[in-house]
């Protein structure tokens, strides 16, 4: 058997961001095809799909990992550590792909498996584009599956614990960029002007309101302005603001309804001080909205790995996961990396590693789940 820990860590040592996937896919591939399976290069770009044909494509499933780093120079110095300048692989995703391979490779060698299970490898997650890619490539056409499962690892949740919920589970992401168009000029002449400044100050007051005052009080939804930049200078009042934001929910009503109220509050407040704006509102990663009865089937197979909450409530951020979930019903689950060392340090922190002691938890999950019975 492969040594699952010693290939995650050279996935380690070897990140891979976004589209841009060769050596990690293909250390995969050549691992699957090897077993048996029967292997499909470059869906949706750069991912990958092994399938494991024991059964009718009517009862066929689907397990899905993630396989890109991160943008990110690593700070930990441990001998696995990323020896590509910039990439790292800070959301373990590397343990992900390892985890699901380890899976397929111990259930072709498994008798009793009784239906098929197409292994979704997937590029750009943290773009939040890969899954699309993979679905307009024909996924779902070309592999049919009744359901599609998906697993993150939790850093600070201990190891053998798993969580998850039905209904909403991980927020949508939405992206947004207002441009301001002002006139711009000396500092000690504002009345010759129209200042972007004070225009986009009071824009991102307004902003508040829409959370606070249009929002019902049983729904949940972030809208944050990250971004202020101007073209002044020291005595120079700016022709232009520049301001960029995200937001988070749970469903797409208040995804739409942020955006509108987004657009009145600019266009009104532009009207009112002679300014104009330009918004470009766009939505990166879908609410995730987990199946019900798929929770419950993952709820039993985390269940023989160890504990489960599977009322754990929904979590703020997004995953790409989602988009496979608005196509075929699923559920996500949430698996505990540790709570000691670089294993605890928040997904995306410069410190933070996948815990090597998570990997067989993790197959163990996937195979179990491939056990489950179902439609
Ligand atoms: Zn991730
Ligand atoms: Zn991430």
């Amino acid at each position: 058997m492969l040594d699952l820990t010693r290939f995650r860590r050279d996935l380690h040592a070897h990140p891979e961001t976004g589209f841009d996937l060769e050596r990690t896919p293909h250390l995969i591939a050549e691992r699957l095809e090897h077993a048996g399976l029967e292997v499909t290069r470059g869906v949706g770009q750069s991912g990958l799909v092994a399938t494991l044909r024991r059964g009718p494509d009517e009862t066929a499933i689907g397990f899905r990992a993630d396989m890109d780093a991160l943008p990110i120079e690593e700070a930990n110095s441990f001998a696995h550590r990323s020896t590509v300048a910039g990439k790292f692989h800070g959301c373990g995703h590397d343990g992900h792909s390892t985890m699901l391979m380890g899976a397929a490779l111990r259930l072709s060698a498994d008798p009793a498996l009784k239906r098929t299970v197409h292994f979704v490898f997937q590029p750009d997650e943290e773009n939040g584009n890969g899954a699309a890619a993979m679905i307009s490539d024909g996924l779902f056409d070309r592999f049919p599956m009744s359901a599609i499962y998906g697993l993150h690892n939790l850093p600070g949740m201990k190891l053998g614990h798993f969580a998850t919920q039905p209904g909403p589970f991980c927020a949508f992401e939405d992206n947004f960029e207002i441009r301001i168009k002002g006139k711009g000029g000396h500092a000690s002449e504002p009345d010759k002007g129209i200042d972007p400044i004070v225009v986009g100050s009071a824009i991102v007051t307004q902003l508040q309101s829409i959370v606070s005052r249009t929002m019902p009080a049983s729904e949940h939804a972030v809208v944050s302005v990250t971004e202020f930049v101007t073209d002044g200078a020291r005595n120079v009042l700016p022709s232009n603001v520049t301001l960029r934001g995200d937001c988070r929910g749970f469903s797409a009503a208040v995804s739409n309804m942020i955006e509108r109220r987004m657009r009145a509050i600019v266009d009104g407040t532009c009207v009112a001080y002679g300014a104009r704006a330009q918004v470009d509102y766009s939505t990166s990663f879908q609410p995730l909205m987990n199946d019900e009865w798929a929770t419950g089937v993952v709820a039993n197979a985390a269940r023989e790995v160890g504990s489960v909450n599977d009322g754990f409530g929904r979590v703020g951020f997004s995953e790409d996961f989602a988009e496979f979930l608005s196509h075929r019903p699923g559920a996500f689950v949430l698996m505990g990396n540790g709570t000691d060392g670089s294993a605890s340090m928040p997904l995306h922190n410069p410190e933070y590693d996948f815990n090597d002691k998570a990997i067989e938890h993790g197959v163990s999950f996937w195979v179990n789940l491939a056990h489950q019975p179902g439609p």
